[in-house]
């Protein structure tokens, strides 16, 4: 039987595989140099460091510590990238947030619960997109944010190779035709997209403390996939890096699970740059890549994206602090507006020191958080990309 300790939280001896992740920490605090949180806060509590020794004191010694240090954290796995003892951050938070989920005040978990079942719900963002934009003339603050219905078409299935391409709960609302693109630019790559339709990879409700939603959705999609396809991937790097993470979400070390997880891939590790046109020199820009943590720590794919920009003529500015989160991080700007608004700002100032004509970027979430500072286009590289496509060369449609 488990001791009950002041706290509320239930002493358990500490699963080994837990004991083991948190030992790995050396107490060096390097990680502190690229976490978004320590850099605006000075605070060691709110560094990586400081919530593993936060973790440690509740989980292990069941001290009645306050909580608000883990639910600051972005989950951007910046630490992850920067630790030399190689930390598994992000497995550790998610048990330790798990645990200590019951010890939040009501309101908080009544909030994130609404949350979770409202912007994790494909159907529900259909109807509130759907009444949005009939209501678009008295909304016009809005109307970056609610683009109007898709026109482009979905290529035929016509080769070998196929991925399955998830569309996840907002983007099909925000951007119809992103997908659409994505797919066109696959096509000419030699590979068949296959839309899995609006559907939840589960990261929302995830981080919104509802990680059984979370894990329905894991096994939803886990159930999508074909074993013939080369691949799975999404156009937004949030999703697909959670996807990548399935296995020791659902802690199922099955074939199909680790199959699943194994074929799932950033979208640029399907477009070969060598098939891209080169644009003419009037139509190349200077720009600002900013690499979502999705995919910078958890896919550790920015660099093929970076040279499909460049493949096809761009120039990539230098950016400062390229590690550091903007502030989305899924529902993050929601629930800790201040926190987000201060690392949206700081953000953008790093992107637009050399002074790009576009700012480009590889996730919904970032795109509308850096959209809401823009003074220039912030775009998402397929749309970049789809466009030299399609226009030729020379600059006129096909
Ligand atoms: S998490 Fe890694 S970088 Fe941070 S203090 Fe521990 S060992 Fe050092
Ligand atoms: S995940 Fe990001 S915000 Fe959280 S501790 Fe690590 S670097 Fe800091």
């Amino acid at each position: 039987m488990s001791n009950p300790s002041p706290s509320g939280t239930a002493r358990r001896p500490l699963s080994p595989r837990i004991d083991e992740l948190l030992r790995a920490c050396v107490h060096c605090g390097f990680c502190n140099a690229t976490c978004p949180t320590y850099q605006l806060s000075g605070d060691e509590r709110e560094g990586p460091r400081g919530r593993l020794h936060l973790i440690r004191e509740v989980l292990v010694e069941g001290r009645d510590a306050p909580l608000d240090p883990l639910e600051h954290c972005l989950t951007c796995r910046s630490c992850e990238t920067t630790c030399p003892a190689g930390i598994q951050y992000a497995e550790i938070l998610d048990h330790a947030r798990e645990q200590t989920n019951h010890r939040r005040p009501w309101a908080a978990r009544l909030t994130d619960r609404l949350l979770a079942r409202t912007l994790g719900s494909p159907t529900v963002m259909r109807t509130v997109f759907g009444i949005l934009r009939t209501t678009r003339p008295l909304t016009p603050h809005l109307s970056g944010a609610i683009a109007k219905s898709h026109h482009l078409a979905w290529p035929a299935v016509r080769h070998a190779r196929q991925v399955g391409l998830l569309q996840g709960c907002l983007q099909p609302h925000m951007m119809p035709d992103l997908d659409h693109k994505a797919a066109v630019i696959l096509d000419h790559c030699g590979v068949s997209a296959i839309p899995l339709g609006p559907a939840c990879c589960g990261a929302l409700p995830h981080h919104l403390h509802e990680a059984g939603k979370g894990r329905q959705s894991a096994r939803e999609r886990i159930d999508q996939w074909q074993p013939d396809w080369v691949g799975i991937t999404s156009t937004a790097t949030g999703c697909t890096s959670f996807m990548a993470q399935y296995p020791r979400l659902l802690d199922d070390g099955s074939a199909r699970t680790r199959a699943f997880a194994e074929h799932v891939a950033d979208i640029a590790a399907f477009i070969d740059p060598h098939n891209l046109p080169q644009l003419p020199p009037e139509r190349r820009m200077r720009i600002a890549f900013h690499a979502p943590c999705t995919l910078q720590h958890g896919l550790r794919g920015h660099r093929r994206v970076e040279a499909i920009l460049r493949a096809i003529g761009h120039t990539l500015v230098p950016v400062d602090e390229p590690a550091l989160c903007c502030g989305s991080a899924g529902p993050y700007s929601l629930r800790h507006p201040g926190w987000g608004r201060a690392l949206g700002r700081r953000k953008w100032h790093a992107l637009t020191g050399q002074k790009p004509e576009q700012v480009i970027t590889a996730n919904i979430g970032c795109l509308r958080q850096l959209a809401t500072q823009a003074d220039r286009p912030v775009r998402h590289w397929i749309d970049v990309v789809y466009d030299a496509l399609t226009t030729g060369p020379t600059g006129g449609h096909d």
